[in-house]
């Protein structure tokens, strides 16, 4: 079977009252996926955080960002676009990618387009209520568009996420007008706990999007669970040919006690060592999903 591909999902807009490890600022980003690097993660996920950690939107964190994890490692950068923290139209959203796409050494090798709109309200299950009623994650169809085109125009690897079958199936329209190359990178983004968006983080939430995958299309697939514990479904993942999406980002892995991104990176590792699967490299990964080479602007 394939190698594995692991991104560590070092921080998104997690708290730090689950985990301390949560990196915020630049430095913190940098040490934590050189550490996962070494661990067996080829790709880095993260947010920008200002130091008491709300959402940084700002340029200069993902151009400090990117070149300090490139001074250490090679691994292959993922910087979001800002989730509904950056509620932008869609040229402003991805306006920090421009920015960083003018320099080899802050160049990242994805961009994301979380497909469909979704409600992402904090539900809060002891007290029965929502915490938020607002919080809506807008991707139409006319944005999901401009980023394909600009992603494709910098020669990165388009980062699909689907939150449901019906984004899939969006995907597969996209596939089908040739705005999405195959094979198609696809992460799927289960939900548990507070996030009530995707799929439920448990065999049959994976299942159903296994099931309507089109049978037709190369697709490599990943999988998150947002607010859940994604080891619960680690073996039945890897046994399936999926990769791995995780960190403190999604979830504090207090079953673990307080571990560092490294130490979660490290035990999905050990499970699909025992299973007969190694991590991919960078390199690999990059075969994998047959990424070109990034174009920087003169
Ligand atoms: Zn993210």
């Amino acid at each position: 079977m394939d190698k594995i591909i692991i991104e560590a999902r070092v921080n998104e807009l997690a708290p730090r009252d689950g985990n301390p490890n949560v990196p915020f600022l630049p430095s913190e980003i940098i040490r934590d996926a050189k550490a996962c690097y070494d661990e067996g993660a080829s790709i880095l996920h993260y947010h920008g955080r200002t130091a008491e950690g709300a959402p940084e939107h700002a340029a200069d964190f993902y151009l400090e960002t990117n070149a300090g994890v490139r001074a250490l490692c090679p691994m292959l950068l993922h910087p979001t676009l800002g989730y509904v923290a950056n509620d932008a139209d869609a040229l402003g959203r991805f306006a920090a990618v421009e920015e960083m796409m003018k320099d080899p050494t802050t160049a990242p090798d994805f961009a994301p387009m979380d497909v469909g709109s979704v409600n992402v309200d904090w539900w809060n299950p002891e007290e029965v209520k929502f915490d938020t009623t607002d919080l809506i994650y807008k991707n139409s169809t006319g944005t999901l568009m401009h980023f394909a085109e600009r992603i494709r125009h910098h020669g990165l690897k388009q980062y699909l996420v689907s939150w449901n079958v019906s984004s899939t199936r969006q995907i597969e329209a996209f596939m089908q007008m040739g705005v999405v190359p195959e094979p198609a990178y696809v992460c799927f983004c289960l939900t548990d706990g507070i996030m009530l968006a995707g799929h439920p983080g448990t065999p049959e939430g994976l299942d159903a999007h296994i099931t309507f995958l089109p049978k037709d299309r190369r697709i490599v697939w990943t999988v998150v669970n947002y607010k859940g514990n994604l080891l619960l479904l680690a073996e039945k993942i890897i046994e399936a040919g999926g990769h791995i999406s995780i960190g403190l980002g999604d979830y504090p892995f207090t079953e673990l006690g307080q571990p560092t991104n490294a130490e979660v990176i490290a035990k999905v590792v050990e499970i699909a060592r025992s299973l007969g699967r190694e991590p991919a490299t960078v390199e690999e990964t990059r075969e994998i999903l047959a990424m070109e080479k990034v174009r920087v602007a003169a």
